[in-house]
């Protein structure tokens, strides 16, 4: 049954026919990279970096940052680790980095913007990165933007981390960037999209709020949309695209999201075994099958409907 042929799963990724998908770790510091690393993880996917910095008045030195960074490298010596730089506001304030009076924090100086304030604090933070990814010279250290919405920023970014040697990717998680995406690859390695705050910015919904799952729901059809957009440019420039929100977490749309063409899937460690043994059962032309089924799909509920009924009817 279901649960023995999770407990029974073993990595890598793959489909029933053999077709790679690299299943990765979120983590945010080295005792749940540890963790990952003594499970299936393939690397990490998502590294958040803000723990830090939530509990401080001040910036944490280079020395210390570089510290913290080491052990999440060091439990992956020898496989990917995609490093995501602060994303200081809203959700995730920041004492010192945040501007407390903002009507509307999500939509405020988060992410990638409290550089516009502080720039030195990216510089610093890439220092740091670029200092314990020498001492892990085995780890192919990957790194990345958070709320990226401007072609300026992006190659901006790109350019700070260039310059340190280091691989260069923005999170997708503004439609902005989804929807320019051929522009946006043009400027970086690779990008990552964050499903739950795409959605959030696509739905117009708080991720925060009780009151709206219906909307804050990454089956919705334009999240999809966005998501296959994504992917498609991805596939035209040859770089890779990740997901990396709780979505990627989901078996069913984990495997709807390999028919799209997404190349690795980031999440929760304890998650990897039952999305691994979803994909082991279905083709990717089953997966195709489903990821074109949920095209023109009127609610979040359809394109479920649409995808279950894709996987049992497809050959
Ligand atoms: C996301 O937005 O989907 C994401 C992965 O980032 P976070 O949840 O940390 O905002
Ligand atoms: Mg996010």
């Amino acid at each position: 049954d279901r649960v023995a042929r999770i407990r029974a799963w073993r990595g890598p990724g793959r489909t029933a026919d053999g077709v790679s998908m690299q299943l990765l770790a979120n983590v945010q510091d080295g005792a749940g990279a540890v963790a990952a690393a003594g499970g299936q993880a393939e690397g990490i996917g998502l590294f958040r970096t803000e723990l830090l910095f939530l509990n401080t008045q001040v910036e944490p030195s280079v020395d210390s940052q570089a510290g913290s960074y080491a052990p999440v490298f060091a439990a992956f010596p020898s496989q990917k680790v995609v490093v995501r730089t602060l994303d200081a506001g809203s959700d995730k304030p920041v004492p010192f980095a945040t501007l407390s009076e903002e009507f509307n924090p999500a939509l405020g100086v988060r992410g990638i913007r409290t550089t516009g304030q502080n720039p030195d604090l990216l510089v610093h933070q890439l220092d740091a990165v670029a200092q314990a990814a020498a001492l892990q010279p085995g780890t192919d250290v990957w790194v990345m933007a958070p709320m990226i919405s401007t072609i300026p920023e992006a190659r901006w970014f790109a350019g700070l981390v260039r310059e340190r040697g280091l691989r260069v990717g923005i999170m997708i998680e503004v439609p902005a960037a989804a929807i320019l995406i051929d522009q946006f690859l043009a400027e970086v390695d690779f990008v990552s999209i964050g499903t739950n705050d795409l959605t959030q910015y696509t739905m117009a919904a708080d991720r925060m709020s009780p009151h709206l799952a219906e909307y804050t729901d990454p089956w919705q059809p334009a999240v999809l949309s966005l998501i296959a957009r994504t992917a498609e440019g991805g596939m035209e420039a040859g770089k890779p695209v990740g997901v990396c929100g709780e979505a990627a977490a989901d078996p069913l749309l984990a495997c709807v999201l390999t028919g799209m063409g997404i190349t690795s899937l980031s999440m929760a460690a304890s998650a990897i075994p039952a999305v691994g043994a979803q994909l082991a059962r279905v083709t990717i032309e089953q997966c195709r099958a489903a990821a074109a089924a949920v095209v023109g799909a009127e609610d979040a509920g359809d394109a479920r409907n649409r995808a279950r009924s894709a996987f049992e009817t497809a050959p």
